[in-house]
């Protein structure tokens, strides 16, 4: 009997297998089918939908909570899509015996990140489950935006389209796996989790083709979604990749691969040649996207396929992420 496994959950390849073989086959229509990181779906104006659930472990991390993620990844799978975030649903599961007190500091910060991105909490649930049948606080968020006149997704990428980042990969994997061990760095580093409506308002211009916000599996699992769905290959180049020193050094150390390191506050931005300063130059020039990079192209030979060039010149094939290396990230 085939049962779920760890890596069902991991975001890479064996979730996009379940969603697949379980989900889509029994519940797609025109608007599952879209598969981007939200839905646009019919109304008197165009909107846009997503859903998220979080159960990150621990709930308190450097550089954020459960609260704060809980809104960052939904505004953020709303803006990568070309809507203006405006309403979310909040969905809290608790433990029994779990402190008010905690509660009370992960509703604060879900108010303060909710303020900084501009949206409602407007309807929401709570139920309690006893003691041992869930572990602290999980929370579901769905989220609702107006689509404006943003043209963004994987069927206007082109071959030759820059792939631009907005800072460094890896942040949030390797915070909540510092403070599960007890780590600690020469360099301080914290999660980047963070609402990035406001940097994607800032950059972009009708030059921008696809955004993602490459969390569960990082940039390498992402990248692969984009090159099957715009049926294009990638070529990135391991260099130009922005890393912070305590990802890199962790990585060297535990034998881990940042492109496939959790983000939270990153985007993955598809522009044209011929716009690909002015964005990058616009990224730059807020706080979100100071280490912003061009980090690789699109190409059409081999479509479907994400290629790494290290800087001696030879070429890997990137697939996505296999197994679950960091359950409970998110
Ligand atoms: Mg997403």
């Amino acid at each position: 009997m085939e049962r779920i496994i760890m890596a069902h959950g991991s975001g890479g390849r064996l979730s996009h297998q379940l969603i697949k073989d379980v989900f889509q086959k029994h519940l797609g229509n025109e608007f599952l089918d879209q598969m981007n990181d939200a839905t646009y779906i019919k109304g008197r104006e165009k909107l846009a939908m997503t859903t998220d659930s979080f159960v990150v472990s621990p709930l308190f991390f450097r550089g954020g909570d459960i609260g704060k993620l809980a809104v960052c990844g939904t505004v953020n799978d709303l803006a990568v899509s070309g809507a203006k975030p405006l309403y979310l649903s909040l969905g809290v599961i608790l433990e029994e015996g779990f402190p008010l007190s905690e509660l009370e500091k992960i509703v604060l910060s879900i108010k303060e990140t909710a303020l900084q991105a501009g949206v409602q909490v407007v309807c929401g649930d709570t139920k309690v489950v006893e003691r041992g049948s869930a572990d602290k606080v999980f929370i579901n968020t769905t989220g609702i935006g107006v689509v404006e006149d943003k043209r963004v997704g994987p069927s206007y990428i082109k071959p030759g389209d820059n792939i631009l980042i907005n800072g460094t990969i890896g942040d949030h994997g390797i915070s909540i796996l510092a403070d599960r061990e007890g780590l600690e760095f020469e360099t301080p580093i914290t999660s980047d989790c963070a609402p990035l409506n406001h940097l994607i308002e800032e950059f972009y211009h009708p030059g921008v083709r696809c955004m993602r916000d490459p969390t569960r599996g990082g940039i390498g699992t992402t990248l692969n979604e984009l090159a099957q769905q715009a049926q294009v290959s990638i070529l990135l180049e391991e260099e130009k990749l922005p890393l912070h020193p305590s990802v890199a050094g962790a990585c060297g150390m535990l034998g881990l691969d940042p492109i496939y390191l959790a983000n939270e506050g990153k985007v993955l931005v598809v522009v044209s040649p011929e716009n690909t300063e002015e964005v990058l130059s616009l990224m730059k020039s807020h706080p979100l996207g100071k280490n912003a990079a061009i980090i690789g192209k699109v190409m059409a030979e081999e479509p479907g396929r994400v290629l790494l060039e290290t800087p001696l010149g030879g070429k890997r094939i990137v697939g996505m992420l296999e197994g679950e290396h960091l359950p409970r990230i998110c």
